[in-house]
């Protein structure tokens, strides 16, 4: 099988990336895996839109995890899968946006190896590709920046947030910040302190590619300032760098999958 690692009898999982909502940034593969599977296993950042084309028949089950309540423990989703693959059965383990970044798929990978189970990884369209392009902003630009950086917002539980504030300071580099709606104060503090410009710009943007997608401009510096006058629902990422500038005021796609009122436009924080 194409990509699979299967080794007879143990079973395999397909590690599955739902893209950041819309059903239409779902790959092919994606598709015919969801199709296909016995068990479709889902975190709470899948689409409903998406969760709709699971097939009647299929069974699904939600291991879903908010920010600070963890209802099912990674050992136990990882129990779960492994016990699942050696059932027999045909697994789908959809995961929002990319599985390999951020949101632990790295792990659930390693740990059905360990166990023998093959693994075969669909990889998807994450957040950052997803809420940049419905905003019409390019990550990298010729003038504006000559790279960019994913990182995480989220530090392990009693630890301090860790970066590389010297390396993220650098005016050249756009900044994608996922789960960072509650440290983007700190972030933007730190980030000021490190020497990035206080004016550069920062691109928010809420339930990105959906139909009730929120888009927010504003600065580094406001942000350091005050955080809650954003207001934005979760799942929130943060594009920090020059290449914010150039989001339109409205999101790109006319497609909207879920038929339902069009994005709301883009509003600046002050
Ligand atoms: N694997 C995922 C990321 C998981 S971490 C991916 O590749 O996109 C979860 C974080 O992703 C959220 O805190 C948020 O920062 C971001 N995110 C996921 N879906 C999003 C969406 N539709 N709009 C905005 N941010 C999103």
């Amino acid at each position: 099988m194409n990509g699979a690692n299967t080794r007879s009898g143990t079973g395999l999982v397909r590690l599955v990336g739902a893209g950041p909502g819309d059903p239409e940034l779902l790959t092919v593969k994606a598709a015919r895996a969801i199709a296909e599977a016995d068990v479709v296993v889902f975190d709470r950042l899948v689409s409903g839109a998406i969760l709709d084309l699971v097939p009647p028949g299929t069974r699904r089950i939600d291991v879903g995890k908010s920010t600070g309540h963890h209802p099912v423990p990674q050992e136990a989703i990882n129990a779960l899968l492994i016990a699942l693959a050696r059932a027999g059965h045909r697994v789908v383990r959809l995961k929002g946006g990319d599985p390999f970044l951020f949101g632990r798929g790295g792990e659930e990978a390693l740990a059905l190896r360990a166990a023998g189970i093959g693994v075969e990884v669909v990889p998807g369209i994450t957040s950052a590709q997803g809420c940049a392009a419905s905003l019409g902003v390019p990550l990298t630009h010729r003038t504006l920046a000559s790279g960019v950086r994913f990182v995480t917002g989220h530090a392990r539980a009693g630890a301090e947030l860790d970066l590389d504030w010297d390396g993220l300071a650098d005016p050249d580099t756009t900044l994608v910040v996922y789960m960072g709606l509650a440290s983007i104060g700190a972030i933007a503090t730190q980030l000021i302190s490190a020497g990035r410009g206080p004016a550069t710009a920062v691109l928010a943007v809420s339930r990105g590619t959906l139909h009730d997608q929120r888009a927010v401009t504003t600065t580094l510096e406001r942000l350091s300032r005050e955080t809650d006058h954003l207001d934005l629902p979760s799942p929130t990422l943060f594009i920090v760098g020059e290449v914010a500038r150039l989001a339109q005021s409205k999101p790109v796609s006319e497609h909207d999958p879920c038929h339902e009122p069009p994005h709301r436009a883009l509003v600046a924080a002050e």
